[in-house]
């Protein structure tokens, strides 16, 4: 199951013609649609299932600079400013706190890891700084944890992902976008060499130009039209407590585990040393361009053959257009939630704050997020198709970036001066 959000008023009729169809509803396509209605441009956002269905409702809501790849921290920076203004742009407060995110280190390799990287931006004016073990208690009293030391942002947050697409989405729909629920995109049409609409089952939309931020699906999309995307699929389980007294508003990563305040007075919490990761035939075919990941991350991985694998096995990777395509098969991604490694989050962090040993789990869901082999998204043309662009492979941090992700898309999509150099994000570097 995944957390209910709020519900947004999709259009039932789809248009015979737009300007910029966006395959995907979620966060990142919805914050492309959204600046582009803005600016007075005719958008259609197409999503099979429903609105934020997939990770943009299922995931930690974390906001982090912290640990991104400096190349990365430009799109970072400027996601944290349109965080800020988003209660203006959409009149809704969607729980962005700039409240700070502090991982944590139980040896001194851990920490190491965390100095190379505040190494690696220093000058960028981010403001983080790492912690010993006194501070860490003063900042997170009641612990019982013993700590080598951590690394703390303070202009770190968070925000709900229940929220915050779906009032992204109410605001494009204010400002003209029209949003279409229940609408697989099966493939392109092109002429003249370029994009000239798209094929969705239930019918044709043209357009001039297509936006692609399909999450997870997005390198099978492209995979039928001849473009190889590496993005591999890795699930991670996550609970919410019920409302309870917590030691801090600060979201602290440990080794194993996490935890970060929720606007409802719980604790948003989950397994941050292991993910599950159903072996499906994309691992066998470009598993071997994320060995370096793996090496890095050693028992971060929990291989299993389940329902998902099964699943995957069964869906197609070639199909026509005037067939159903994976897309009508899946209409929203739910993979079963791992009690076992939910358990394993709250005895770990009771062990650590003993203050959520009597935390009440109020619901428990998963989410399959797409991994690139740099763990950076993929944000530009597909030189392939000229008027194709696409905005995916978030990596399991796109959340907090994806209001800037989303402008930067808009931007290359209309050829507006783009909002953060997008040369880290191109297609080609892979
Ligand atoms: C458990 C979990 C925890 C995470 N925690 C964090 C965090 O704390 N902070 C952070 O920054 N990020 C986090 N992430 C990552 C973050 O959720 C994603 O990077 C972000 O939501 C990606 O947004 P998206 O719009 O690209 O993808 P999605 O939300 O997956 O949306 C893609 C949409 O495209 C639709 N679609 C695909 N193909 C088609 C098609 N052919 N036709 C029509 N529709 C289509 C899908 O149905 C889907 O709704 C986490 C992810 C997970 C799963």
């Amino acid at each position: 199951m995944a957390p209910k959000i709020a519900p947004v008023e999709a259009s039932a009729e789809l248009p015979a013609q737009t300007e910029v169809a966006v395959i995907g509803g979620g966060i990142v396509g919805l914050a492309a649609a959204l600046v582009l209605a803005e600016r007075g441009i005719p958008v259609t956002v197409l999503e099979k299932g429903r609105i934020a269905g997939e990770q943009s409702s299922r995931n930690l809501g974390w906001v982090r600079k912290t640990s991104r790849a400096p190349a990365d921290l430009p799109l970072a920076l400027a996601a944290d400013r349109l965080w800020a203004e988003l209660p203006a742009r959409t009149g809704r407060d969607v729980g962005y706190r700039q409240a700070g995110i502090m991982f944590l280190a139980r040896s001194e390799a851990e920490l190491q890891a965390h100095e190379t990287w505040l190494g690696s931006v220093n000058g960028l004016g981010l403001g983080s700084r790492m912690l010993g073990a006194a501070e860490i208690g003063a900042l997170v009293p009641g612990g019982a944890g013993s700590w080598a030391g951590g690394v703390f942002t303070p202009s770190d947050g968070r925000a709900e992902p229940t929220l915050a697409a779906s009032t992204i989405a109410a605001a494009a729909i204010a400002k003209g976008a029209k949003i279409i629920e229940g609408c697989a995109v099966r493939g392109l049409q092109t002429s003249g060499g370029r994009v000239s609409g798209v094929v969705t089952e239930r019918g044709e939309v043209t357009c001039n130009a297509v936006l692609l931020a399909g999450g997870l699906w997005s390198r099978r999309f492209l995979g039928n039209l001849g473009i190889a995307l590496p993005a591999l699929p890795l699930t991670c389980s996550v609970f919410r407590t019920a409302s309870m007294e917590g030691p801090t508003d600060i979201a602290v990563g440990g080794p194993d585990f996490s935890f970060r305040k929720h606007a409802d007075g719980g604790y948003v919490i989950t397994q941050r040393g292991a993910l599950s990761c159903p072996l499906v035939a994309d691992h066998l075919l470009i598993g071997m361009r994320y060995l370096h990941l793996l090496r890095d991350q050693r028992g971060l991985l929990r291989i299993t053959v389940n329902r998902q694998s099964l699943d995957d096995l069964r869906l197609k990777r070639r199909w026509r257009q005037d067939r159903p395509s994976p897309f009508e098969t899946v209409r929203v991604m739910d993979p079963p939630t791992i009690p076992t490694l939910n358990e394993e989050a709250l005895a770990n962090l009771s062990a650590a704050w003993p203050a959520f040993a009597g935390a009440r789990i109020e619901e428990a869901w998963a989410g399959t997020m797409d991994i690139t082999p740099d763990s950076n998204p993929v944000i530009g043309p597909a030189a392939r198709i000229p008027g194709l662009t696409l905005a995916t492979g978030f990596s399991g941090h796109g959340f907090g970036t994806a209001p800037a992700a989303g402008q930067l898309a808009a931007d290359l999509v209309t050829g507006a001066p783009p909002l953060v150099d997008p040369a880290p994000y191109r297609l080609e570097r892979f």
